[in-house]
């Protein structure tokens, strides 16, 4: 197997190429390779006990001594949220614009990692040489301060390797995206185009932030009691519409939330919301009048522990929300998230609020492009090659297709682990490698498909059940079996049903010959079996079973 890239130009996703989050995208030439992304995914019903999982580094780790560098495209946590994880493994250096290195720093400092991490600030339009890689920051749109396109000039040919990107020609924040370099670069020649495919299936354009500002301001003035908007925290233009909006009508903004009390530091640090009056805290807003208030909040996407579902369950420390008073929902569902998000809605409408989504106002646009985007970039590129990543297979499919209706020679679609050969000669996957996801597991990193992950996936389905017995040397049992059935059985208020279990195990090690029954792992495959079968049978449930057995 080709897995050292010699003298050809591969394109390798690890993370982030089949779903959407944890992207991780490998570029090797000459058996140098480079990290254009290293981020994280968040769990959901299926992974119980996670919250954050991210793409395994392993094959890139094993060479990590021929690794250049890690470009983060932009500061979203599916490109940037992996890195203080994963950089022990990794050991380069790490590049990223004035942005998103401030909140990669935050990030490492919590790590313990902030004097080990050299990160290199790229300017917006900046350029940095990695060995065969000439990697140039082109200035995009997107839904955070400071997207960035990256083309990558190699020997073979130069890539351009979009990022997350829309044509917003008024992003409030920061500048158009940078059409006239992309016409250039496409006049130059571009080999091959790795591009984001997330709204490959919106019709149209995703629209500006600054309608979204004209439309909130309008919204806003609608209402005479408390508003409080949920958004992400990393959209700054967001959070400044939304301040906009509330200055028109003579009303304060409070930031409601840790990630956009965070968010803000970095934001001013970098140069941003200098038109908008420091935020208040949820504590000086309490005493302005129900009319003069705005509360910023985190938890659009209705986690628990985010302020807004706090709010609505009336245990924030500060903030109450009333009959009448308004939520708006500047944000989109992310798929997965419905049902926590239906459920904070309801809470809150039952509480009387009114609730406002992008459903009932405009109040949201993507970052994302949509089609007439996507064919406007590919006009301007005209790639020979396209592979599009940033998307399920459903959406890789079909952002195949519309690159070769744009008239794109070769569009691939790939899985994560499949290594594509993009020079010289045939386009074609030359390699497959191992790859995986590892779990935030309190203070480690755990296999998604470790036994650890396992056994906790069958103890949340399952329960568990464990049995403790004490033998002599002979196999007679000394007192009954101990047996507790976490999640299972309530030995106290089920006295009848736990005397049956520890009857069972009893009987099945009296049945055993004595022979047998001097024999440890003997003794505990057949308890195991007569517990698994009892309470197969009792509880129609078969639990994470464990027996431990003493010899006296
Ligand atoms: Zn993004
Ligand atoms: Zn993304």
């Amino acid at each position: 197997m080709n897995t050292q890239s010699n003298d050809e130009l591969v394109f390798l996703p690890l993370g982030g190429t089949g779903e959407i989050g944890m992207n991780l995208n490998l570029y090797g030439c000459r058996g140098k390779w480079l990290i254009v992304d290293l981020g994280v995914s968040f769990g959901d019903d299926s992974t119980p006990g996670v919250e954050v999982f991210m793409p395994d580094p392993a094959f890139i780790a094993d060479r990590h001594e021929n690794l250049l560098g890690i470009v983060l495209t932009h500061a979203h946590e599916d490109h940037l949220g992996a890195v203080a994880h994963l950089w022990p493994r990794l050991r380069c250096p790490v590049y990223a614009s004035p942005f998103a290195a401030s909140l990669l720093r935050t990030k490492l400092v919590e790590a313990n990692l902030e004097s080990e991490v050299r990160v290199h600030v790229v300017p917006l339009g900046g350029r940095v040489q990695l060995g065969p890689f000439g990697v140039e920051f082109v200035t995009q749109t997107h839904s955070i301060p400071e997207p960035n396109s990256l083309a990558i000039d190699t020997p073979f040919g130069r890539l351009l390797h979009t990022g997350d990107w829309k044509f917003d020609p008024k992003p409030m924040i920061g500048a158009a995206a940078d059409i006239a370099r992309l016409g250039a670069l496409g006049d130059e020649g571009i080999l091959a185009l790795i591009g984001d495919s997330t709204n490959v299936f919106k019709q149209g354009a995703a629209g500006s932030e600054s309608d979204v500002r004209d439309s909130l301001t309008e919204l806003l003035g609608r209402y005479k009691r408390r508003i409080a908007v949920a958004c992400f925290a990393t959209n700054v233009a967001r959070v400044e519409s939304i301040a906009v909006a509330a200055a028109a009508h003579d009303r304060h903004v409070a930031l409601v939330g840790r990630s956009l009390w965070r968010i803000d530091k970095a934001a001013r640090e970098n140069g941003y919301l200098t038109d908008i009056a420091p935020f208040l805290t949820e504590h000086d807003a309490g005493y302005l009048p129900e009319d003069k208030v705005v509360y910023i909040c985190t938890g659009s996407q209705g986690e628990p522990r985010a302020a807004l579902a706090r709010i609505a369950n009336d245990s924030h420390p500060h903030v109450t929300l009333k009959a009448d008073d308004v939520v708006i929902f500047s944000s989109r569902i992310i798929p997965g998230n419905e049902k926590s998000i239906f459920r904070l809605q309801n809470q809150l409408i039952r509480q009387g609020v009114e609730v406002i989504t992008e459903k009932d106002h405009f109040v949201h646009v993507s970052g994302h492009p949509g089609r007439d985007e996507m064919i406007r970039l590919y006009g301007l590129v005209r790639p020979r090659i396209s592979v599009p990543v940033h998307g399920e297979a459903r959406h890789l499919r079909e952002h195949a297709q519309l690159a070769r209706d744009c008239g794109v020679g070769q569009a691939m679609v790939l899985q994560d682990g499949e290594m594509l050969k993009l020079a010289p000669g045939n386009v074609e996957v030359v390699a497959v490698v191992p790859t995986g996801r590892l779990a935030v597991d309190g203070t480690r990193l755990v296999p998604m498909d470790s036994v650890i992950m396992r056994d906790r996936h069958r103890m949340v389905h399952n329960g568990s059940a464990v049995v403790t017995i004490v033998l002599d040397r002979l196999g007679k049992l000394l007192g009954d079996p101990q047996i507790s059935a976490h999640g299972l059985l309530d030995a106290e208020h089920e006295a009848n049903a736990h005397e049956a279990v520890v009857e069972a195990v009893r009987d099945a090690i009296d049945e055993m010959p004595r022979p047998a029954r001097q024999n440890d792992e003997l003794v505990r495959e057949a308890t195991r079996l007569a517990l698994r079968r009892h309470l197969k049978q009792s509880h129609g449930k078969k639990p994470l079973t464990d027996v431990h057995l003493v010899r006296v």
